[in-house]
């Protein structure tokens, strides 16, 4: 009876690996087109400077509209696309349009506008991408810290000489540099010394139970103080609640990203966020 049931539960869960592994690579196939079939849309996320409550930043979040699927989190499909190889075209995309819409709101909003935009990993092994990126900016007016680019700490642990040049021609171009996610990687300052970083943005994680009895208050306490210390800007992810705004205001954070001001938006509602923000604090 025994092996009977384990035979079954092994057939089952084979299929059950079968069938993620064929929806992997039917997304993996349909993700070669999307990009040809328009199917991908970035929303933005306001990130608030604490101390005057201006909005001149934003974070852009890829999303995919799938025909039938709906949308697909980029947490799902960008792994696929590091795969497939597809990231590179994919990120190629996102870096170029947050470069125009960057210019439009430095035009339309604010003359110090600027677009953060997440880079994989994977893109530093076809660096080819990234001359483009500078010949476009370099032929572009008013381009001077319009972008900032945000890495993961595993970027820099592999960090090789390689890297930390490549980081360097980013700043050279007139481009911000945030490490992002930190505290979930190995979390060593020590890179930082090495390489020039403007932004460190705290994980959601930490900032989620720092109103809560827990260590995670005296953690983020003591990394905007080293953060601060070493010169760096701190963005704190995640904030949704006004407790968490109210600590994150006592230990000096300097920026506010979260579903306590805003979710991403696509464009048209993130601009009217926008408006009607200004309206209120001219
Ligand atoms: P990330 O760069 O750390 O982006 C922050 C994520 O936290 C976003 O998830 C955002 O929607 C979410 N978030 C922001 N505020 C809150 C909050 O208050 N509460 C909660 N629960 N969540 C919040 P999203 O948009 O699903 O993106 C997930 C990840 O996908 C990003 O994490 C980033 O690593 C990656 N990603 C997104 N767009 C791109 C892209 O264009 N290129 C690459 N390479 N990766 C991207
Ligand atoms: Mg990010
Ligand atoms: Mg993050
Ligand atoms: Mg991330």
């Amino acid at each position: 009876e025994a092996k009977k049931l384990g035979r079954n539960q092994y057939s089952f869960y084979t299929q059950e690996m079968q069938y993620v592994a064929n929806r992997r690579s039917e997304q993996k196939r349909e993700l070669r087109n999307a990009l040809l079939n328009h199917e991908f849309e970035i929303y933005y996320q306001p990130v608030v400077d604490f101390k005057t409550g201006a909005v001149t930043k934003a974070e852009a979040l890829i999303r995919w509209r799938h025909s039938t699927m709906g949308m697909v989190s980029p947490a799902e499909f960008i792994p696929l696309a590091e795969d497939a190889g597809l990231i590179h075209e994919i990120g190629s995309w996102v870096f170029i349009e947050c470069l125009e819409q960057a210019l439009k709101w430095r035009a339309q909003f604010h003359p110090d506008f600027q677009i953060s935009v997440n880079l994989s990993p994977v893109q530093f092994k076809h660096t080819a991408y990234f001359d483009r990126w500078f010949n476009l900016i370099a032929s572009a007016a008013n381009t001077n810290n319009c972008l900032c680019v945000e890495i993961t700490e595993g970027v820099l642990l592999d960090a090789s000489e390689k890297t930390a040049q490549q980081l360097l021609r980013f700043r050279e171009a007139g481009i911000e540099v945030a490490i992002d996610d930190f505290g979930t990687g190995y979390s060593s300052l020590a890179y930082i010394k090495r390489i020039e970083v403007d932004y460190l943005k705290i994980d959601r994680t930490f900032i989620t139970n720092i109103a809560a009895e827990s260590t995670d208050y005296p953690l983020v306490e003591a990394i905007i103080m080293m953060a601060h210390k070493l010169g760096l800007k701190v963005i704190a992810e995640g904030v949704e609640t006004e407790a968490q705004l109210a600590l994150l205001d006592s230990i000096g954070c300097d920026y506010i990203q979260g579903y306590h001001y805003s979710k991403p938006l696509p464009r048209p509602e993130f601009e009217a966020w926008l408006f009607a923000r200004m309206k209120e604090k001219p």
